[in-house]
């Protein structure tokens, strides 16, 4: 691992990048907001290129407003209706930043703050302590998230306790594009996903509680689809959401790790395999970008010009007794793995 200053924060503290090779990967960190600033990997005839979307300078991620470009999602990702919910019959109230609704935590989230880094075996671990009360959520949360390169696949470890029952989902939210991040939109790459069901969303994407089949819809990705090919088909959920924006119900037992998704595209050859224990996982093609966030090489992040994988429990669970519990209590550790896997062929 390679450890290099990058900036400040505006208040002065210093912000580091991590470097860490394995194989032919290079994947680059930055303890301030626990980000994933980039990935290099080679294509079939070896030509390096990032396929992480994101930025060279540390001055784009502190400005934020950049779409959550490989942030660290917490303490809640993705939405909560109106940023309400009750734990135990007392009910919270988060603040909204998302039309009525709040996402991603609210408006600081994790992802906004310098987190503590240390080296670990095989890549780096960083910890945020969110004070109780913080954005609304009830109960002092440490956080942990340990980035871990091994041959071919980047690990994300995700731990955290409470000091009360308060809820939590953590995720990445890592835009990929495997024709490189200066390369076009990712409308021609074949995404697999390994989901039966999903939760369709309301008119402000807030899950209406139904967990359907993905059976007969443009939703269906059991066997391989290109992304764009049935984008603009005629169907609700699509046009909700302006692409797909939607949380995929994986297959298999949550707590175990097994596949979510695999991403291939043809022309460079690259792919991608996702892996997770978390129940879902956001299937999201980068609908709401819109050129007004430049990356590297001066290119404008466009719509659809990466995909986001974001393993995650379900968007809003603390408002449908049916999803999976989001709670998590005092004496309890939270854990998860995901694991994403680069390749070519
Ligand atoms: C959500 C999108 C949202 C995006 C913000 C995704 O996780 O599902 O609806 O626009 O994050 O970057």
């Amino acid at each position: 691992m390679k450890k290099t200053l990058w900036g400040k924060t505006k208040d002065g503290a210093d912000v580091y990048l991590y470097t860490l090779t394995s194989g032919n990967l290079e994947v680059r960190l930055t303890d301030f907001g626990a980000h994933l600033v980039g990935v290099r990997a080679p294509d079939r005839a070896g030509n390096v290129a990032d396929v992480v979307l994101g930025f060279d300078s540390l001055d784009s991620y502190l400005r934020g407003s950049n779409g959550y470009q490989g942030a660290l999602v917490g303490r809640f990702g993705n939405r909560i209706a109106k940023g309400r919910f009750a734990i135990d019959g007392v009910t919270y109230q988060i603040p909204v930043n998302n039309g009525p609704n709040a996402l991603h935590g609210g408006p600081v989230g994790f992802d906004r703050y310098l987190w503590k880094a240390r080296e670990a075996d095989g890549g780096v671990e960083f910890t945020h302590v969110s004070p109780d009360g913080d954005m609304g959520f009830p109960g002092a949360l440490t956080a942990r998230v340990r980035y871990t390169l091994a041959g071919n696949t980047l690990r994300l470890d995700y731990s955290a306790t409470t000091d009360k029952p308060t809820i939590l989902n953590l995720t990445n939210h890592s835009y990929f594009n495997l024709r490189g991040d200066e390369e076009g939109d990712i409308l021609g790459h074949v995404a697999e996903l390994a989901a039966d069901r999903y939760t369709p969303v309301d008119a402000g994407q807030i899950p209406t509680g139904e967990i359907a089949p993905v059976a007969g819809t443009p939703l269906d990705f059991r066997t391989p689809h290109a992304i764009g090919a049935r984008i603009g088909d005629n169907f609700e959920q699509l046009k909700l959401s302006r692409g797909y924006d939607h949380n995929f119900v994986v297959n298999g037992a949550a707590g175990t790790l097994r596949r979510a998704a695999r991403v291939t595209e043809p022309e460079h050859g690259r792919t991608l395999t996702v892996e997770t224990t978390q129940p879902g996982v956001q299937f999201y093609t980068g609908n709401f970008l819109d050129g007004t966030v430049t990356g590297r090489h001066g290119k404008k992040y466009q719509q659809r010009a990466g995909f986001c994988l974001e393993t995650q429990r379900f968007p809003d669970a603390p408002n449908h007794a049916n999803f999976p519990s989001t709670v998590l209590r005092p004496g309890e550790t939270f854990q998860s793995a995901t694991a994403f896997t680069f390749a070519a062929e």
